[in-house]
C-alpha cells in the first residue's frame, strides 16, 4: 500500500480557491477560452498516483504540484490566487522533504495521465511572482507573459 498522505498535505496547504464561488454556474455564464478550458481539464486529470515522484531521481513532486496549480491558475476562479497558491504548495512540498526538479522529464515519461512539464514552467512563474517584489515594470511584464521558465 502506498502512503500518499503527503499529497493531501500539499493540497491542504493551498490547492483550492478561498472564495465562495456559489453554486455551479451555467457553462456560458463565465467566459473561458476553449484552449484554456481544455488545458485546465488536462491538468485536472492528475490522479495523485505518485508515479512522477517515484520516477524522479530527486524524489520531486513538481509535476503533481504544478498540475494542481495549473488546473486552477488557468481558470478565472483560481487565477487571482495563483501566485499565493503556488508558493504555499511549494513551501509545503519542501517542508515534507520532496526534492527539487532538475528537468530530467522522467516524471512526464511515467505519468499515466500525460501531464506535461509545461505545468512546471507555469508553477515556477507563479512562484516567482509571489516570491520576488518585482518593482521593475518591464521585468514584471516579462514574467507575466511567461518568458521566464
Ligand atoms: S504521475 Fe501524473 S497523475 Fe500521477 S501524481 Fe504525478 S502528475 Fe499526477
Amino acid at each position: 500500500m502506498v502512503d500518499r498522505s503527503a499529497f493531501d498535505k500539499i493540497i491542504a496547504a493551498g490547492g483550492y480557491t478561498s472564495v465562495r464561488t456559489g453554486q455551479a454556474q451555467d457553462a456560458n455564464n463565465i467566459l473561458i477560452s476553449k484552449p484554456d478550458a481544455d488545458e485546465a481539464m488536462d491538468c485536472a486529470t492528475c490522479i495523485g498516483c505518485g508515479a512522477c515522484v517515484a520516477a524522479c531521481k530527486n524524489g520531486s513532486a513538481m509535476l503533481f504540484v504544478s498540475s494542481k496549480v495549473s488546473q486552477l491558475a488557468l481558470l478565472p476562479q483560481g487565477k487571482p490566487e495563483a501566485a499565493r497558491r503556488a508558493k504555499a504548495m511549494v513551501m509545503k512540498m519542501e517542508e515534507l522533504g520532496f526534492g527539487n526538479c532538475t528537468n530530467t522529464r522522467a516524471c512526464e515519461a511515467e505519468c499515466p495521465k500525460n501531464e506535461s512539464i509545461a505545468n512546471i514552467a507555469r508553477l515556477n512563474r507563479e512562484f516567482i511572482k509571489r516570491s520576488l517584489p518585482i518593482k521593475n515594470t518591464s521585468l514584471r511584464l516579462f514574467v507575466r507573459r511567461g518568458c521566464l521558465q
